[in-house]
């Protein structure tokens, strides 16, 4: 009886848990130099991808989510990488400005939104079901940590800017998750 306890609340617990989130400071990233404060329980989740080299590795995810940053602050002259969090094809999340900095990464939904980019281009192709689930997963644990509303609204970079972005292949994938809401 007590091994059927343990197991379900093992289970509850992973279900309702977060992935793991490579760190900042676990892919090199530098210190972010942003002031804004996202404000808890966001009403919009944000979906973009990088539109440049796709990674099936941690070490590749990791070499990708630095030159996406160095990118972002040298030749954009941003405060840090633009996105929330990064997806990498190794099905693993990469920490960006995190659930409580505002990001740079959609205008006018900056500051009531969680952007997440999927590493690689999604014109042509949708990213493999590890960067997927892995999305997923962030999604739930932003709800339920409460960085994202219960109540929130899905979309692509595209129904929000004039931007192919998030590629027609992953934006065609998204429009079929929880949500979603052009
Ligand atoms: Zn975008």
């Amino acid at each position: 009886m007590m091994w059927v306890f343990i197991f379900l609340t093992a289970f509850c617990a992973l279900a309702q848990g977060c992935p793991k989130i490579i760190s900042r400071s676990s892919w090199g990233g530098v210190p972010s130099k942003c002031q804004a404060k996202l404000p808890r329980s966001v009403k919009y989740v944000i979906i973009h991808h990088t539109a440049g080299a796709s990674c099936n590795s941690e070490s590749a995810c990791k070499a990708q989510a630095r030159n996406i940053q160095n990118f972002h602050m040298k030749s954009n002259g941003w405060c840090d990488t633009g996105y929330n969090f990064l997806i990498g094809e190794d099905g693993q999340v990469y920490e960006g400005r995190g659930w409580e900095t505002v990001g740079a990464h959609a205008k006018n939904y900056n500051f009531n939104s969680i952007g997440i980019s999927f590493m690689g281009t999604f014109t042509n192709r949708a990213p493999n079901t590890a960067a997927q689930k892995a999305a997923k997963d962030l999604i739930s644990c932003g709800v339920a940590k409460k960085g994202i509303n219960s109540d929130y609204t899905l979309k692509g970079h595209r129904d929000v800017s004039a931007t192919e972005c998030p590629g027609t292949n992953l934006y065609n994938l998204i429009k079929n998750w929880p949500n979603f809401k052009a």
